[in-house]
């Protein structure tokens, strides 16, 4: 584990529960959902149909809230086999817009960090989603003005940083990532040969999830974003 971080001076951050509460509100408005389609389904099959059905669309729609509203009103049709009411399509996008609507919960000790941080290093956000939602996010946050730079990428595979980095003349060597995916935050980062801290959110989409066997041990993981201070400062 390379715990020395003293040639970094550009510091990437994820947003998406690694600056604010997200995941949990997917989780809810999914609950919600088995909830409307209860009458057709299983919670089981709801479950695995809106997940299979998030993964089929991933490529057309992209991540975020507006994909999410879309697979489960279409998984609200499969499972129902077209007898779904418009009451309960419309009782689908109110869970969306409440998603998007939802007040911005900051994680623990994030503002302070990051005004600390940003005194002695550059700070990115790279982040993943819609990006009107993430800018969104970003304005109510009050976070803005420690960041020079945000980026909101279409996905995060090691090709999608290496253009990033190229294009903010960053070189790998002086660049950490932080973030609570292993998959998209620290994996990616490792292969690329720069350094990443992960800091787990209690709650991972299926999707983020990987198998203890398929990462390396070269990265540090932290329990909270306060521990950044010991390691950076
Ligand atoms: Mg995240």
């Amino acid at each position: 584990m390379d715990l020395n971080f003293k040639d970094i001076t550009t510091i990437g951050f994820d947003a998406d529960d690694t600056l604010w509460v997200n995941e949990t509100y997917f989780r809810e408005a999914e609950e919600a959902f088995t909830a409307l389609l209860e009458p057709y389904e299983t919670k089981n099959t709801i479950d695995q149909e809106l997940f299979r059905m998030e993964m089929r669309n991933l490529e057309l729609y992209g991540y975020g809230i507006k994909g999410f509203m879309l697979s489960m009103i279409e998984s609200a049709l499969e499972l129902s086999n077209g007898r779904v009411s418009q009451k309960t399509i419309a009782q689908i996008l109110d869970l969306g817009k409440k998603m998007i609507s939802h007040k911005l919960e900051l994680l623990d000790g994030v503002e302070e960090v990051l005004e600390t941080l940003s005194k002695k290093y550059r700070l990115l956000v790279l982040t993943k989603g819609d990006l009107l939602d993430q800018e969104r996010k970003l304005k109510n946050s009050g976070l803005i003005d420690y960041f020079h730079h945000v980026e909101v990428l279409s996905d995060k595979k090691a090709s999608n940083y290496k253009r990033l980095l190229e294009h903010l003349e960053v070189e790998t060597s002086e660049f950490l990532m932080v973030g609570n995916s292993l998959k998209s935050d620290v994996l990616p980062i490792l292969e690329l040969g720069a350094r990443a801290i992960h800091v787990p959110f209690h709650t991972t989409w299926v999707h983020e999830e990987v198998q203890p066997e398929e990462h390396s041990n070269t990265h540090l993981t932290i329990s909270g974003l306060r521990d950044l201070l010991t390691h950076l400062n």
